[in-house]
């Protein structure tokens, strides 16, 4: 018997590599991650031929590209064309913006509609360290790039970290101002390499707000229809605004209302990110098969099964396989 909680269309997240240039020390490993090899990941035909069979027979209202880091898997222009070719409402993409300098014009000309980009610190020496060798200012090229070719809204993404990145919330909310970007402030989820860490890092919604209190005038503002963030209107002492989200997936999680599916590189879907559990549809996407297949549409109904009432995080699963 299904437990599917609702019937909106679902936001498709669709991790095209498990590959990195970076370690986020709260992500991965030094070593990085097991490789999985080319023939193992899906290719651009089949992750079409999903989007595609998603779209017919449960709706769906956006699509994002994550990974790993998406910019890195070869081609990823090709996909976000073809993507675009299938009429998806909103096509993002999320990256590290580490090579977005040079790939923000194409990826409009392809039809990329936004991104968010992954910003932890404002400052070179942290974001070297906390990225293990990311440079600071690759991604700050890859937000004006983004910016000057109309990637946007962009959303800037930074996870709060005590003692690493916990005193740059104010600075982090006025670089925003003066982009026009939003920033949004996220939790840290005890998976992969940060459970062993998120007692010590962890910094809850409520302090970060309590902070941003002290800086600037804050006013609740309107959610979007299955969005995971809450919003503020964020008014400094110049009368400079913009918008700060708020993400609490560990103390305020939004499972109540999650429409999201996530399709992992190898073909693995999964129906919560808090999860490792998943159904490996790769097989019924060869060009072969019949896409209305009861077998296909059978796994996604199975995956949003796999919904849960309440988040309960599992260590063993890893974002940069699941599609964070
Ligand atoms: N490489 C791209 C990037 O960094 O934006 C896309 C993939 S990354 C896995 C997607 C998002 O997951 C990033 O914003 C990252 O900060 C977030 N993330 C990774 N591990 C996390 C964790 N343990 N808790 C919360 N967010 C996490
Ligand atoms: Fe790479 Fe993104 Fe994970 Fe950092 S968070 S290691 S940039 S995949």
């Amino acid at each position: 018997m299904s437990n599917q909680r609702n019937n909106g269309p679902i936001a498709l997240r669709i991790s095209v590599t498990d590959r990195c240039q970076l370690r986020c020390l709260y992500c991965m490993g030094p070593e990085g991650v097991h490789k999985v090899t080319h023939r193992e990941i899906l290719s651009f035909e089949e992750i079409v031929r999903f989007v595609r069979a998603l779209k017919v027979h449960f709706g769906l209202s956006k699509v994002r590209i994550t990974g790993g880091e998406p910019l890195v898997r070869p081609g990823i222009t090709k996909l976000v064309e073809m993507l675009t070719g299938e009429g998806i409402p909103d096509l993002a993409l999320t990256t590290n913006g580490q090579q977005l300098g040079r790939m923000a014009a194409q990826l409009k000309q392809a039809g990329l509609q936004r991104i968010n980009m992954s910003l932890d610190s404002l400052h070179a020496d942290t974001y070297r360290r906390l990225t293990r060798g990311g440079e600071l200012q690759c991604s700050l090229d890859g937000l004006e790039a983004a910016l000057h070719y109309g990637l946007a809204p962009v959303k800037l993404n930074t996870i709060v970290l005590r003692g690493i990145n916990s005193a740059e919330l104010t600075d982090m909310v006025r670089f925003g101002l003066e982009h026009g970007c939003e920033v949004r402030f996220l939790e840290l989820m005890p998976i992969g390499p940060a459970a062993d860490y998120s007692d010590d890092w962890f910094v809850s919604s409520a302090e970060v707000l309590a902070k941003l209190a002290e800086d600037f005038e804050l006013t609740p503002s309107d959610v979007q229809p299955g969005s995971s963030s809450r919003n503020y209107l964020a008014k400094d002492g110049q009368g400079r605004t913009g918008i700060v989200g708020i993400i609490s997936s560990r103390t305020d999680a939004f499972c109540g209302q999650c429409r999201r599916l996530r399709l992992t590189a190898t073909g693995k879907l999964v129906g919560c990110l808090a999860r490792p559990e998943g159904y490996n549809v790769r097989s019924l996407l060869q060009a072969d098969h019949d896409l209305d297949s009861s077998q296909l549409l059978e796994a996604i109904r199975r995956a949003l099964d796999l919904k849960q009432k309440e988040r309960c995080f599992s260590r063993t699963t890893l974002m940069v396989e699941t599609g964070g």
